[in-house]
Parts: C-alpha cells; structure tokens; sequence
C-alpha cells in the first residue's frame, strides 16, 4: 500500500477525481489517500501561490502526488501551481503521451502513437529577465549539463522500459550552438549507451513541421523546455482531442501526475466531463509506482470502453459512437470492462516494475578555464556605430582592444551595413590584440574608463575558452 497525496482541484476537478479514483481502486491499485486543498479556494483566501505550507509538508512527505485542474483566478498576481510545484519538487522530466484513437476519435492522423518528454526546469522558463535600455529587455536562456544529461538519460531509459524503438531529439542548434548545442551533444553522448534503440536529431522547425504532417514517423521525442511546451500540446491536439491526454512530472524524489486540460469551470458539476486525460495520469503513477499490472488493466479496459463507442459529449461523434454517456457512467463503463482488451485498438503491456531508476547525476573534472575577453554591453541612443567606436575606444586598457561591435547579435563595426537596424542596446567585444588572456583586473578598469568617459555600462558577459576551446558566440556576420 503506497500513500498518495491527491487534489480534487477546481471546476470539473472533483467529478473526475471521484471516477479516476473509483477505477483505478476496482482495477486494484494499492493506495492509500491522502487529500490537500489547492488551488481557487486557497488562492482567494490570500494565499498566492495557491497552497498552503502544511499542503507541501503533505506533498514532499508522500512524493506522490495526483492533481486534478485548478482554476488560477484572473490578476492579482497569482502564481501558477504547476510551474511552482515543478520547480520547488525539482520535476524536471515532463512526459506526455499522445496517442490517436481511430477510428473511434476523429483525428487527421490516424497511425500516431508518440511520447513527448520535455526538460522541465531551465531553458527559457528560469524566468530571468531584465529590462537593459529603454529599448530592449532580455530572458536567460540557461541549459545546464546536469540538466541536459538528466532529461536525455530519462527519455533513453523511458524507450527501453516501454519498448519504444526511437528516441529523436529536437534543438535549434543551428542558431543556438552553445545552448542548444550543448543539448545536442549530451543527447549524442548517452545516445551511445543504448545501442539498440534508434536515435536522430532533427533541427526543431523541419521537425516540428514533419511531426504535426507524418507523426507516424516519431516514437519518443525529446527537447528542452519552450519547445516542450509548445509541441507537447501540438502532438496532443493531433490526436485528436487535447481531453484525452494526461501528463507525468518526474524528479528525483517525487512525481506529480495529472490531464492536461484545464479546470473547464463552464462544464462543472454536469456530470459530462470526460475523465480519460486524468485517468491517463493516474495510470502513469501506478507504473510509477510499479503497479504495472493496474495500470496495464486500466489502459486496456479504457481503450475498451473506447472501442465500445462509450463516449463523453466532447468525443461523441453520430455514427462511430455508440452510447453518450456522463463522467460517472464512462467510469462504471471502464469498470465494468476491467480483464478486457481492445480488439482493433492496440492493447498495452508493460513490464513489471517500470519505477525508472536512474543514476544520480556525477559532475565531471573541471576543464580548464581561461579569460580570454569581455563583451560589455552598453546603453546608446546614438545610431552610428562607427561614432560609438570611437567612444568605447576610449575605455581601451593596454593591450585590451575593442575588437567589435553587434546590435542586437549582428556585427555593425567593423565593416557594419548601413541598413543593420540598430536599437539602443549595444555589445562592445574586447580581447587583448596578442591574443593572451587578460584578468579581471583589466575588466575593472575597462569600467572604470567607461565610468570616466560618461559610457552607460549595463552588464558584461566574459568570454571563456574552457580547455583551449573558445566557449562563446561569434557576431553574425564576423
Ligand atoms: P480548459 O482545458 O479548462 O478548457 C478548454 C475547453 O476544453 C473547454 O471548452 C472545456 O469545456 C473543454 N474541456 C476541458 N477538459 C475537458 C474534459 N475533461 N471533458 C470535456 N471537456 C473538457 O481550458 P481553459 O478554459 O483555458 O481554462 C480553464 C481554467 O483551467 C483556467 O482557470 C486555467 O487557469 C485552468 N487551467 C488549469 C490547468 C491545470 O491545473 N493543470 C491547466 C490548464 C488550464
């Protein structure tokens, strides 16, 4: 018996908790409940992230939490549970199957069955952004390697316990060749330690196109953060419904399981939402939990009911469906064919004790490290960049020269095109001319000229050669 915390949640929440519920424990599922409030109710009661300290206490002490939608009231500054609940329990791994139902869910793609895992901590969503100038504001994209390494790792072991054939990697590493190349590389990496599952990397855009056109060609995929979000509900929309998908969020220590819909706060308590998206949630906690054999139970009963044509109003379709039924009847539908198989939609096996252990992350020996520049970014309202070379000149230090100047990523000095749209946000690269490294010393005093001569430094960023290697972006255009 396995104590799980759950939350009925706002809306719709509260119906379909009660009918996942009362399938998974028919089908057998050893859980113990232990219920929380989250969401509208405590968000209006003042407490703005939407759940209370004791409510947290309850989560981390169970490490296994079942969460029905919440409804985020509008303004006021309210936090988003779920961002909040995957960056405090350190969730870094979304997964998200979509998987089409034809004939019996109308979709345009009737062979899909793909699994989206996404990086669910960093990438843009660190949520680290600064206004610089009056025209330009920026966000951290920040790719770590532990990072990278943890959600590769995850979709190779994923592939392996459930007997996916191919992991495919999605990035822009085209572009972003320190960030995205970063993911890439680790992906390349530890794609060599499971040779017998097929692995590709597609540039995000062409893939992003193939997949929403043949995702028949795709097993698992997996990407950082923004794609993620993005494509995971792509995929889940091609299917053909978003209702029907659930989602997993995985840590080291603890998990949340969910649907991906939202509260629909206009169809509740009608006794008509469909229970299928929450009820693929609580099937992933039970092999979480390797209770493989319920779970295995449960997706077959429900592909089932499914084939029966035992629909809910927003998958019902004259013709294919059968019977349209509300939330508590679909649940009993579910019971009752608990032991059965589909016979045209694929049945499920999973293997026992698919709980994915994976190893903690190790960190590797230090490279070496050498200073080798600085960008110094500055505010300037001027619009040529020969007459702001001439200024920054000014903060020269030694041997430290300036040796370029981008606007907004694109070289404008030297030998800058006059029709390079240029804001006021400017990077001024200095490097020592012989080539050596310089200290932070000299960035100092390149400030401190900066300061003497009236220049608006906002930031600097240094520029690293890590084992010999430079470790940073050129301008475009150099
Ligand atoms: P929604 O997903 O609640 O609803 C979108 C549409 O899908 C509506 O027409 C709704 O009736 C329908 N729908 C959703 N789930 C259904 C189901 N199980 N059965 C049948 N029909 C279903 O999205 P929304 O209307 O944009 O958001 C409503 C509230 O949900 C908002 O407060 C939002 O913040 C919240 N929300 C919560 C979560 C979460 O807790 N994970 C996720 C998304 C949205």
């Amino acid at each position: 018996m396995t104590k799980i915390t759950v939350a009925k949640g706002d809306g719709i929440g509260p119906e379909i908790m009660e009918a996942t519920l009362k399938i998974i424990l028919a089908a057998g599922a050893k859980i113990e409940i232990e219920e929380i409030e989250v969401g509208e109710k405590v968000y209006l009661a003042g407490n703005t992230s939407g759940i209370s300290k004791e409510s947290w206490d309850i989560i981390r002490k169970n490490k296994v939490f079942l969460k029905a939608p919440i409804t985020t009231p509008q303004g006021g500054g309210y936090k988003s549970l779920n961002v909040t609940t995957r960056k405090f329990l350190g969730l870094y791994s979304n997964v998200r199957p979509c998987r089409s139902l034809h004939p019996f869910v109308k979709t345009k793609h009737p062979v899909m069955d793909i699994v989206i895992i996404r990086e669910n901590e960093e990438d843009l969503y660190a949520g680290i952004e600064h206004q610089q100038t009056d025209e330009v504001v920026q966000c951290l994209k920040l790719i770590s390697r532990p990072g990278c390494e943890k959600i590769v790792r995850y979709a190779f072991e994923y592939a392996k316990q459930y007997n996916r054939k191919k992991v495919t990697c999605f990035t822009k590493d085209n572009i972003m060749k320190q960030t995205d190349g970063l993911f890439h590389q680790v992906f390349d990496e530890i794609a060599k330690e499971y040779p017998q599952i097929e692995n590709e990397h597609w540039i995000i855009d062409i893939g992003a196109a193939k997949m929403a056109d043949t995702p028949e060609a795709f097993d698992v995929i997996v990407m950082p953060n923004l794609y993620g979000d993005v494509l995971s509900d792509v995929a889940a929309q091609i299917t053909g419904s978003v209702g029907l998908a659930g989602s997993a969020n995985i840590g080291e220590e603890c998990a949340m399981f969910e649907a991906i819909h939202g509260s629909a706060p206009r169809r509740a308590g009608q006794n008509s939402a469909n229970p299928s998206g929450l009820l693929q949630g609580a099937i992933m906690m039970l092999t979480h939990l390797g209770q493989t054999d319920v779970a295995e139970k449960v997706q077959n009963a429900w592909l089932k009911t499914i084939e029966d044509g035992v629909h809910t109003y927003d998958i019902f379709k004259e013709g294919t469906s059968k019977q349209k039924v509300g939330t508590r009847e679909f649940a009993d539908a579910v019971i009752a064919n608990l032991g059965k198989k589909p016979t045209m939609l694929n049945s499920v096996s999973y293997s026992k004790g698919t709980t994915l252990k994976l190893p903690t992350y190790k960190r590797k020996a230090a490279a070496k490290k050498e200073l080798v520049g600085v960008d110094v970014f500055v505010h300037w309202n001027g619009t040529s960049p020969d007459e702001l070379a001439k200024m920054v000149k000014k903060m020269e230090h030694h041997d430290i020269q300036l040796s370029m100047i981008t606007n907004r990523g694109i070289k404008v000095y030297p030998d800058g095109f006059p029709e390079t749209f240029c804001t006021d946000h400017w990077r001024c690269r200095f490097k020592p001319s012989d080539g050596k490294g310089i200290s932070k010393n000299d960035i100092i005093q390149l400030l401190a000229n900066a300061e003497r001569e009236n220049i608006d430094t906002i930031k600097t960023e240094n520029l690293y050669a890590f084992d010999g290697k430079p470790a940073f972006s050129l301008g475009q255009g150099q």
